[in-house]
């Protein structure tokens, strides 16, 4: 293929969102249709796809590495679009999470520790930056294997 032309134009709308969730092929469309559908953002927002979505931004001392890019790329997103709204997406059976030693949590239940992640990343989040409207969400499938995000 020499060349590819979307059907879609450059956006040059700035955007205020940043949506951080993770790298599962499984969710991809189906989170894509809750952005642009059911949040009504229309394709404009940033985006941070990695294993485990915003879980990285709670492995401070399990990952120090690992945290400190996360906070980067985050920081940076952050201050140079002067984001206001967050949206951080969990979802079932996500690999990172097998992954990941029991210790680091309070409790031992898949869903109960992205919860928990993600009550700590917003915690933090919304100490280090106080205007950020930090919104929490949770992804599976339902008995007819659509995706359902719902709100925590
Ligand atoms: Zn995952």
């Amino acid at each position: 293929m020499p060349s590819y032309v979307s059907t879609s134009k450059i956006d040059r709308t700035l955007t205020d969102v940043l949506v951080v969730h993770c790298s599962s092929s499984r969710f991809q469309a189906g989170l894509h249709d809750f952005l642009n559908q059911g949040l009504n953002l229309r394709g404009n927002y940033d985006l941070l796809v990695i294993p485990g979505g915003p879980q990285s931004l709670t492995l401070v001392e399990y990952l120090p590495k690992f945290s400190w890019a996360g906070w980067k790329w985050f920081r940076y997103l952050v201050e140079a679009h002067d984001l206001k709204r967050l949206i951080l997406i969990a979802h079932e059976d996500c690999g990172w999470y097998k992954a990941l030693p029991l210790h680091l949590h309070t409790v031992s239940e898949p869903r109960e520790r992205q919860e928990e992640d993600l009550r700590r990343a917003k915690a933090k989040l919304t100490k280090e930056f106080p205007h950020l409207r930090v919104e929490l969400y949770s992804a599976a499938w339902d008995s007819s294997a659509r995706v359902r995000v719902e709100a925590m």
